[in-house]
């Protein structure tokens, strides 16, 4: 099959100032930015710089985000992909698929490889009874493994794979010398949640009544994604009103119409 595994952007525009709140995960990914900004900074004292670090939580918390604004933050292309394209894959083309990644990665060097769900390919092996041992996601979490291993840390290629079931990856992708960093990216709390309707309200024409702590108070447990969406969708609801600029009642509608369908999704999932 001809479809389209891995994406490249070669000029990513998303920076640090696009992530709220996350203060320690920004933090711990800053010193992958100065690796790829600087690796003899690190390499001439005899360092061996990560090849790669885990971002581990809920969905929507900003894990590819974070992933981008590292590129971004460090002026070095992106190679990404999602776990859950390969596993539909016929026989040899997922690891072909992985070798190609990182043939062209490694030519781009310093960059970033992304892998988003990387479950998809990295649960742990021989666990699924549906599949014999040499199922083809199986070939691909391994061609992944010899990759990892294959290449020198200091060729500045890094890699960052986001997960929200970290519980269920395959022991060997978290040995030294590949992804032995976690960094954990957890859901916002209420100061967290201020911040990121504060990136998201930016673009908006605001009414006077809205306050962002108001906002943040009304959507405890949301995500950034779930934020970005109420921000989106009040936007949408005070244009079908025929509004001049979004009000305080247009998010109440949008926060309802979210948790709305937060509720349907995990009726599907219990
Ligand atoms: P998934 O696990 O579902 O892939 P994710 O953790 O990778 O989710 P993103 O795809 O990065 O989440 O987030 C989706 C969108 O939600 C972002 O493009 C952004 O608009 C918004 N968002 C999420 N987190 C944040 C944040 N911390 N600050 C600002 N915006 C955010």
């Amino acid at each position: 099959s001809q479809a389209k595994v891995f994406d490249k952007d070669q000029k990513v525009t998303t920076t640090f100032k696009d992530v709220a709140g996350l203060a320690e995960a920004k933090q711990e990914v800053e010193e992958i930015v100065e690796f790829l900004k600087q690796p003899a900074k690190f390499t001439k004292l005899g360092g061996k710089i990560p090849k790669g670090a885990l971002l581990v939580g809920p969905p929507g918390t900003g894990k590819t985000l974070l992933a981008r604004a590292v590129a971004g933050e460090a002026s070095v292309p992106f190679f990404s992909m999602s776990g859950s394209d390969f596993v539909e894959m016929f026989v040899g083309v997922g690891a072909s698929r992985v070798r190609d990644l990182f043939k062209q990665a490694k030519e781009k060097a310093p960059c970033i490889i992304f892998i988003d769900e990387i479950d998809a390919i990295g649960r742990a092996r021989g666990k699924n009874p549906n599949f014999g041992s040499n199922d083809e996601r199986e070939n691909t979490l391994n061609q992944l493994l010899t990759e990892m291993d294959g290449f020198d840390t200091n060729s500045g290629v890094i890699i960052l794979a986001a997960t929200n079931r970290a519980d269920i990856l395959d022991r060997a992708l978290m040995r030294a010398g590949r992804f032995d960093r976690q960094i954990h990216v957890e859901l916002p709390d209420l100061k967290e949640r201020g911040e990121i309707f504060k990136v998201h309200l930016r673009p908006l024409k605001l009414g006077e009544d809205v306050k962002v702590e108001f906002l943040s108070k009304q959507t405890p447990g949301f995500s950034g994604a779930d934020i970005a969406n109420v921000c989106n969708e009040a936007a949408l609801i005070a244009a079908r009103r025929n509004r001049d600029a979004v009000t305080k009642q247009d998010f109440l509608d949008a926060v309802d119409r979210i948790i709305g369908g937060l509720e349907k999704k995990n009726k599907i999932i219990s």
